[in-house]
């Protein structure tokens, strides 16, 4: 699948057409999804957009909205109005958008298709799209491994070539750690840039959506029609008042030394040193941090998450939405429903939660959560006084096998770097830093770069430099 930007180019020049690249999607997706299981629905509706489009390209030309007949992917937890919006979870199994949310309206307003949804873990609980209702998603790189996750559906979309973009969300690394599996670009913005309104909440405190691509500057073309105020969510940044910091020409980079010693794979810390080596090459300087509260992220992301959790799931009770189980009473249907519609990692997460908030233990736990919350972002503006991004590998290991991680814990540790991100609210992206190899098969693997708040425009401009401009 071409980027973005060369179908565009290829659209405008009539080389090519949206009929015949949607047609084309489409029938990739039927040749290798039974295998991938990426997409949980396909929209054959969208070849009659595609059909409009070329029409529109015919007599318009570049006059024409920036994504007009641009195949896009959407992870199934985000509305599309008419379509079944499932969050991956037997409790919504036939729960069909009533509205579409903000970003898939602005995505529609710019001409993009969507071609279908992707698979995900439930309810965006997980780091490898095993705890889906309707089966795990393979990696298209290795199909013994996993994707990684939750948005591992909307990786292996791009990675198999279906489409050049698909839209992730991300709470606590979902877009990145997959595309780091997966080998290729994910963008998490700044807490607020882009709007949740119609995005299935998890932890809203955290969550944010974003794309999913080959290159940067697909990213950043998406990323850039998606964000914006939006008054129907109150958290979103007015663009007035954003605090853009800014681009330069060369950057000082922070490279948290000690954090790296915690259980990262030996060859994707080499990867990772001659990654930092490439960027002195480049000219631009290297100073080592220390992250002390960053590197405990880990801890209170597993109070602050499953607090908002067991809140905003709440909503699912047999009544409003999805599945209803009958009882003999009211709290039997609440009860029968939840039973049997939640998997095990969501019901584990809502009791950890609802514990966590419980009188008694909120002071112990979700206040000091929160509270190591203030601080951790204290000390990263500190940090960022010295120096303009950090670095960090994305996850500690390349993709891991279907199965093998079988105990919540080991899954949890692989988010070592990329929940503190979502706790401080900051932006951060993920590019591909080579291949390590395992049984004989090589494997993508992820570099991290983290900016300070408002920092979304810095991080596309070196991110275009180091990766897209090498390809
Ligand atoms: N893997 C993390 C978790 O399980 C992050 C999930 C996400 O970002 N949605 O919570």
């Amino acid at each position: 699948m071409k980027t973005i930007t060369e179908l565009r180019q290829e659209y405008i020049a009539g080389t090519t057409s949206p009929t015949k690249v949607i047609t084309e999607a489409l029938n990739l997706i039927k040749e290798k999804n039974t295998d991938i299981n990426a997409f949980l629905e396909v929209y054959e509706d969208a070849l009659v957009e595609a059909e409009e489009a070329t029409k529109q390209y015919k007599e318009k030309g570049a006059d024409t909205p920036e994504l007009l007949g641009v195949p896009v992917a959407l992870k199934n937890n985000i509305l599309l109005k008419g379509k079944k919006a499932t969050g991956a979870s037997k409790i919504l199994e036939n729960y069909t958008a009533v509205y579409d949310a903000t970003i898939v309206k602005k995505l529609k307003e710019a001409g993009a298709i969507f071609v279908g949804a992707t698979n995900m873990d439930e309810f965006a609980m997980g780091g490898s799209t095993e705890n889906s209702a309707f089966g795990p998603t393979k990696n298209p790189v290795d199909t013994t491994r996993v994707p990684g996750g939750s948005s591992g559906g909307s990786a292996a979309a791009v990675a198999m070539n279906a489409v050049p973009v698909a839209i992730g969300t991300d709470t606590g690394g979902s877009i990145r750690q997959p595309a780091s599996y997966c080998g290729i670009v994910g963008f998490k913005p700044t807490y607020g840039a882009v709007s949740r309104y119609g995005l299935m909440a998890m932890g809203s405190s955290l969550d944010q959506a974003g794309p999913l691509t080959k290159t940067v500057a697909d990213a950043e073309i998406v990323h850039n029609i998606m964000a914006g105020k939006d008054s129907m969510d109150a958290t979103t940044i007015n663009p007035d008042t954003y605090r853009d910091v800014g681009v330069k020409d060369k950057y000082v980079f922070g490279v948290p030394k000690k954090f790296l010693k915690d259980g990262v794979d030996e060859d994707v810390l080499t990867a990772f040193n001659e990654h930092v080596e490439s960027l002195k090459k480049d000219g631009h300087e290297i100073i080592e941090i220390d992250l002390p509260l960053f590197e405990q992220g880990l801890a209170a992301y597993y109070v602050v998450m499953p607090a908002e959790v067991s809140s905003n799931l709440a909503r699912y009770d047999g009544i409003r939405y999805g599945l209803s189980v009958e009882g003999d009473n009211l709290l039997d249907v609440y009860e029968n429903t939840r039973a049997e519609g939640f998997g095990p990692e969501v019901k584990r997460r809502i009791l950890l939660g609802t514990h966590v908030l419980s009188s008694g233990y909120y002071d112990a736990y979700y206040g000091k959560a929160q509270l190591a919350r203030v601080k951790m972002r204290e000390e990263l503006d500190e940090v960022f006084k010295n120096v303009d991004i950090i670095l960090t590998p994305t996850a500690p290991t390349p993709a891991f096998k279907l199965g093998e991680k079988n105990d919540p814990l080991s899954m949890y540790r692989q988010d070592i770097f990329t929940v503190p991100v979502n706790l401080t609210g900051v932006p951060a992206i993920s590019l591909p830093m080579g291949m390590v190899e395992r049984e004989e098969k090589k494997l993508p693997i992820g570099v991290q770069y983290i900016g300070p708040h408002g920092g979304d425009a810095r991080l596309f401009s070196i991110a275009k430099k180091v990766y897209d401009e090498r390809l």
